[in-house]
């Protein structure tokens, strides 16, 4: 089979600057990797044709020779694989010389940069914060104390003696594409390619130290119970370095003393004495914004549903705002003086006094089925 032309392998026209001739390697690279194409024998011939190509045209020397002769004059002079282009284990091997930083290039492939050494992320903060309803109806700022860990000054830093600062262990293991190398994770740096060579008295051994904070926080209107919400990059600090966890904040809901919350409803139970429902009257309800004037209506049933619209939670995907229902309970006095109970045995055998339920009552299955 004839050997494709380098530039073609790699998609790149035969003036392509040192920059697009690494990024269309890259590409390749990715796109035939073995890990990504297991027992492909078709994309591990791509893998190395494009490994080949680039290692030819990333050097000034070998590609000015190629320019002028083309494959033949690449014959004997190519990476002592004369013929048969390169194994496996050259490819892996060159990937090291061809991205610098003596770090695995499968990490600044995969993992998006970095130099090589993977780009550590500190431990996650998690915080309770606990809310009044009336805070979680309008949403609120607050302003919170976290002890987090902080890369501590003063702490110095030397290359890893076990990973040499590449942050990996290579082993070499025999597969049936021939011999791989595969990168573990440095034990001793944990990846971060370095490590600690003095610390002031009271920085732990990962060079980070407990520092207080006062974050300002920001909670949208209608977060529940149980909730959590997350700020990235305000966790602890990485070692050495990186990027810093997340602040994570879980929602807890304080009883209210008189509201209680259903969704985005807020409900409420009011008692009335029978006189006043029986006569009507005006009276005061809480509610998250304060307290609120009703009237209730001459002849109000025991279990009515009150409804005062807008007055509930706002949602937290911005559907609008909740309302709040009163529920009216109709008072029954459990002990009587002799005058009440005079009264009350007049008013038993009167003719308005015995229940007529009509259509417009609604019973406790209707009312239920009307709000739920
Ligand atoms: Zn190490």
């Amino acid at each position: 089979m004839a050997k494709r032309d380098y530039y073609e392998i790699l998609g790149v026209s035969k003036g392509a600057s040192e920059d697009e001739l690494k990024k269309a390697y890259r590409k390749m690279a990715i796109k035939y990797h073995p890990d990504k194409n297991p027992d492909n024998p078709e994309a591990e011939e791509q893998f190395k044709e494009a490994a080949e190509a680039y290692e030819v045209l990333s050097n000034a020397e070998k590609r000015a020779q190629y320019d002028r002769f083309g494959h033949e004059g690449m014959r004997g002079g190519f990476g002592g694989g004369a013929g048969g282009g390169m194994n496996m284990e050259d490819i892996f091997s060159q990937f090291g010389d061809i991205f610098g930083g003596g770090g695995s290039p499968f990490e600044s492939f995969f993992g998006g940069g970095g130099g090589g050494r993977r780009q550590r992320k500190g431990s996650a903060l998690r915080i309770k914060l606990k809310l009044t309803l009336e805070e979680i109806a309008n949403g609120v700022e607050k302003k919170i104390k976290v002890n987090r860990l902080i890369n501590a000054e003063g702490v110095t830093f030397k290359t890893c003696p076990t990973c040499g600062g590449s942050g990996q262990m290579k082993k070499v293991v025999n597969t049936m594409l021939g011999q791989m190398v595969s990168a573990t994770t440095c034990s001793t740096c944990s990846g971060s390619g370095q490590v600690i060579d003095k610390r002031p008295p009271g920085v732990d051994s990962t060079g980070l130290e407990m520092q207080e904070e006062v974050i300002p926080i920001k909670i949208p209107a209608g977060v529940g119970d149980g909730m959590q919400l997350s700020m990235s990059g305000k966790g602890n600090m990485a070692p050495g370095g990186g990027v810093p966890g997340d602040l994570l904040i879980v929602i807890e809901e304080i009883e209210h003393e008189s509201l209680k919350r259903d969704g985005t409803n807020v409900v409420y139970d009011l008692y009335v004495n029978f006189a006043d429902a029986a006569l009507g009257q005006s009276m005061e309800v809480p509610t998250i914004d304060g307290k609120v004037r009703i009237k209730l209506d001459p002849g109000t049933q025991s279990g009515k549903i009150l409804r005062l619209r807008g007055k509930g939670i706002k949602d937290i995907n911005g559907y609008g705002k909740g309302d709040q229902l009163i529920h009216v309970n109709v008072w029954t006095p459990k002990k009587l003086s002799k005058e009440e109970t005079e009264i009350l045995e007049k008013l038993r055998e009167s003719e308005n006094f015995q229940p007529k339920p009509g259509k417009g009552e609604k019973g406790f299955f209707d009312r239920v089925r009307e709000f739920f």
